[in-house]
């Protein structure tokens, strides 16, 4: 069974080849992206609703209504970007974790903040668009897929044996587990740039100040302070990050500065 597996790995793995949706990028992928939304959809309630029976979820009223304002703005945008994600489960919940600096969107749009960005690092709207939209701009890019094939193909014993399982619960588990494992994984720089160029554009057609991108960016290390914030750990900086996103500033203030107001999508309110 065992050498099965791995001769049908190696053949995945053969073949194993994407583009990127948005910019072109030559992405490993074993995991389709409808495979990995399944899966993301499945890893999020399995990871939060505990979280929600702990009375952890969504608990300040004010925060939530500001979350759901920046972002519901964002994926209006993300939607211009790729029409078909309006298909997408589309949502955003507060985790109450003040100790934990992250935010994270799956394949699918379902999206995580924990409480402690807004503690410890004090964005402003700006910012935190600018948070949400690289977050974004990785599910729009194929990021968590790219991930979970990494996290398949490194550990055969989470991915193959379970996709290659007979019994349909254990194979999807062992692909919420994937799902879950990949968005703690660190992202590429590859990956890393593609976010921070799509998510400033993102967060400018929404509205939102492209200078933020430099400002949030540099709250974070000052914040981190040469230790460990989750968030810093799975986006690790491409070179020049800072100066690259300064660089990008003039292209994106036409969009910044477009008049009217911006459309907004209406989230899912997805129950857990
Ligand atoms: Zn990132």
């Amino acid at each position: 069974m065992k050498r099965l597996i791995t001769v049908l790995s190696c053949i995945i793995l053969l073949s194993a080849c994407a583009t990127n949706p948005v910019t072109g990028r030559k992405q490993f992928i074993i995991v389709s992206e409808s495979q990995a939304i399944a899966a993301s959809k499945q890893a999020y309630v399995q990871m939060l609703s505990p979280l929600q029976k702990a009375g952890k979820i969504d608990r300040d009223p004010a925060l939530k209504a500001r979350i759901d304002r920046i972002t519901g703005r964002l994926v209006a945008q993300a939607i211009h970007f790729r029409p078909e994600t309006a298909q997408w489960g589309w949502t955003v919940k507060v985790i109450d974790d003040p100790k934990t600096v992250n935010a994270f969107c799956m394949a699918g749009g379902r999206m995580a903040v924990y409480s402690g960005l807004i503690q410890q690092i004090q964005p402003s709207d700006n910012e935190l668009a600018q948070v949400m939209g690289h977050e974004i701009a990785h599910a729009l890019s194929n990021h968590t897929a790219e991930k979970m094939s990494v996290a398949m193909a490194s550990d055969l014993a989470v991915g193959a044996v379970a996709a290659t399982s007979d019994n349909p619960d254990l194979a999807l588990q062992g692909a919420a587990l994937a799902a879950a494992v990949a968005i703690q994984l660190p992202n590429s720089r590859q990956a890393e740039k593609e976010a921070d160029r799509i998510g400033i554009e993102l967060a400018a057609r929404a509205g939102y100040d492209p200078h933020a991108a430099v400002t949030l960016w540099q709250k974070m290390e000052k914040v981190s302070g040469g230790g460990r914030l989750e968030f810093l750990s799975t986006h690790p900086a491409p070179e020049k990050r800072m100066e690259t996103l300064k660089s990008l500033v003039p292209q994106m203030m036409p969009y910044y500065q477009q008049p009217g107001d911006r459309p907004s999508y209406k989230l899912r309110d997805v129950s857990l």
